[in-house]
């Protein structure tokens, strides 16, 4: 038995046997040959050519009947790259010219093609250079003999129950595995507000990141107790400890049950302040969690993850298609948000010229938008055609600047008077928000505030610029908090801003979320939450128990502290009231 700690996410236990991903970057080694062992070295790579068809063939094969047909066509063009000569042909070459280990060979080669495909105008044929890595890992795992799996379209292993194991996840990876029951992941790396935590929440799924060298300690099929609250995994536990974890279970189900007494109770203070509870949405699947704790709708919808996972921009009409889904099953308001890429959510489709950043600071959400007009205007004429059918309004991430909202509304105005001479209906009153997610625009909420119909706090990425932490890199993760009195002071400017406007401020960043800060936020003035649907119900309970008349002394007092240990002191007995 071993335990091992990182960063817990959600509630929950779970309890399961441990699926082991492969490393995402493969290590490959490299020495040189003498001239003797070179026939050996072609034949051991011309075998590792055979297997991985094999296994392609393998794959095809086990394919379910109602499995998409992009599914087979991707195997069967893997196939072919597998034999294609510019890559194994040109790789033995390499092995016999250069007198190097077949790995090192296959991965040149595919470097050279990599640089060839990422110089290619075309949109289609640049995208190639993912095929091309995915081809050359594959056969690689079979050179080295890595004997793991990998979470992509081709797996289609009963994942039902399993607790994956992995160095990191992206979010598309997370998304993935929404559909296949899985039981809950760990991994080395990540932090508690990177999107692939914030998508298990989404799942009621119980995870611990930032484990450090986790992957390389657990082995397929080892029994893992994953502790979401404590942040905590066992390997192998021993009986009693698997005893009393079960117990636990037991307990956090009962505690579920009754905080679903209160689904039908009218979200208000003691005090008899209404507070709006609404949920975050990544996807329609989630529209059934949001329904089951009787949500007032949608506060944040994350649209990226309709753009990610896929070779191609969903067009016009299957946005249109979706967001009419999501607006007639939600019944009631939704904020969706435009393509907030970049950082460390990624697209896997190229578009012309300057493409998303992985640094936070970057070309990311609205500035990518609005320097790729040709994927932000469909998204826009999507979400006015969707107003039609429902109560949508539109959220920008990530505004920055009073000119950059400007040429938003202008673009929407256009959007609108193309759509009116279409003859195409729309909600010509539709609300445009914006998300208050860097330091500048929360000073500047009061200005903002008269150009806009509502705004958003963007805690997770507020908290990230304000004290300069990058929300993934789990180095600097004990950084990250929302206590920070600087923090503090920037949601109750946008708070006092939206008040002094007469317009809605809601906070959809993890906080929302957060119980321990539920009291705190109502005291600041917060009356519109938006959060997971899984933690919706907690924070009810907390509000119903809160009297904010009663709050606003500590909360000054919080919000005046001058370092975090004194604002959490304070919290505490804030908490204690
Ligand atoms: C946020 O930054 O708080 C937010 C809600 O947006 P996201 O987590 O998607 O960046
Ligand atoms: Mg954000």
């Amino acid at each position: 038995m071993l335990s091992l700690f990182g960063s817990g996410i959600g509630r929950g236990i779970a309890i399961g046997p441990a699926y082991v991903l492969k490393n995402s970057d493969i290590e490959t080694p490299q020495f040189t040959l003498n001239k003797q062992q070179i026939a050996g070295e072609v034949k051991r790579f011309k075998a590792a050519i055979n297997e991985t068809e094999q296994s392609y063939k393998a794959l095809l094969k086990s394919l379910p009947k109602d499995a998409p047909k992009e599914s087979a066509a991707f195997i069967n063009a893997h196939m072919m790259m597998l034999r294609d000569p510019m890559i194994t042909g040109e790789a033995i070459k390499i092995i016999r010219s250069e007198l190097v280990n077949a790995e090192h060979a296959l991965q040149t080669q595919a470097d050279n093609l990599i640089r060839v495909f990422e110089q290619m105008e075309d949109t289609y044929l640049r995208a190639k250079k993912g095929d091309v890595q995915h081809v050359t890992n594959r056969v690689l795992r079979h050179l080295l003999g890595i004997v793991s799996h990998s979470l992509d379209e081709f797996n289609n292993e009963n994942l039902s129950g399993k607790i994956i194991v992995a160095k990191d996840l992206s979010p598309a990876e997370t998304v993935f595995i929404k559909d296949r029951k899985v039981a809950s992941f760990v991994t080395d790396l990540g932090s508690q507000i990177s999107h692939t935590a914030i998508i298990a929440r989404s799942l009621k799924m119980p995870a611990v990141v930032g484990l450090h060298g986790s992957s390389k300690i657990i082995s397929d099929d080892d029994v893992l107790i994953v502790d979401g609250m404590r942040g905590i995994i066992i390997i192998n536990p021993s009986i009693g400890v698997l005893k009393e974890y079960k117990a636990r279970q037991t307990k956090i189900r009962a505690r579920e049950r009754e905080l679903n007494t209160l689904t039908k109770k009218p979200s208000r203070t003691v005090d008899g302040q209404r507070v709006k509870l609404m949920a975050n949405i990544e996807t329609a699947k989630d529209i059934k969690g949001l329904k089951q704790v009787n949500a007032a709708g949608v506060g944040l919808y994350r649209t990226e993850y309709l753009f990610m996972g896929r070779e191609q921009a969903p067009t016009e009409a299957e946005q249109l298609r979706e967001y009419k889904r999501i607006a007639s099953g939600v019944g009631d308001i939704v904020a969706i948000r435009t393509l907030d890429i970049g950082g460390d959510k990624q697209l896997d489709f190229n578009y012309p010229n300057k493409q998303s950043s992985s640094s936070p600071l970057g070309l990311r959400a609205v500035r990518l938008c609005l320097s790729h007009i040709e994927i932000f205007k469909p998204q826009l004429r999507a979400i006015l055609r969707a107003s039609a059918f429902g109560k949508v309004s539109i959220m920008i991430p990530m505004v920055s600047s009073f000119d950059e909202i400007n040429q938003v509304l202008a673009i929407i105005k256009q959007t609108k008077a193309e759509l009116k001479s279409e003859g195409v209906a729309f909600d010509p009153r539709i609300k445009v928000g914006g998300m208050i997610e860097v330091p500048a625009a929360a000073i500047m909420a009061e200005v903002f505030a008269q150009k806009l119909d509502f705004l958003s706090i963007g805690t997770n990425d507020l908290i990230q610029y304000t004290l300069a932490i990058d929300r993934v890199d789990d180095a600097v993760n004990y950084l990250y908090d929302p206590l920070h009195p600087a923090v503090l002071r920037l949601i109750s400017l946008v708070i006092r801003a939206g008040e002094k406007a007469n317009i809605p401020v809601s906070l959809c960043g993890e906080m929302a979320g957060n119980v321990n800060y539920t009291r705190l936020l109502l005291g600041l003035g917060l009356k519109n939450f938006s959060m997971d649907a899984t933690y919706l119900l907690d924070v009810k309970g907390r509000i119903l128990n809160a009297d904010t008349t009663k709050l606003r002394y500590l909360v000054g007092k919080i919000l005046s502290s001058d370092n975090p240990i004194q604002a959490r002191d304070r919290l505490n007995a804030l908490n204690r009231l």
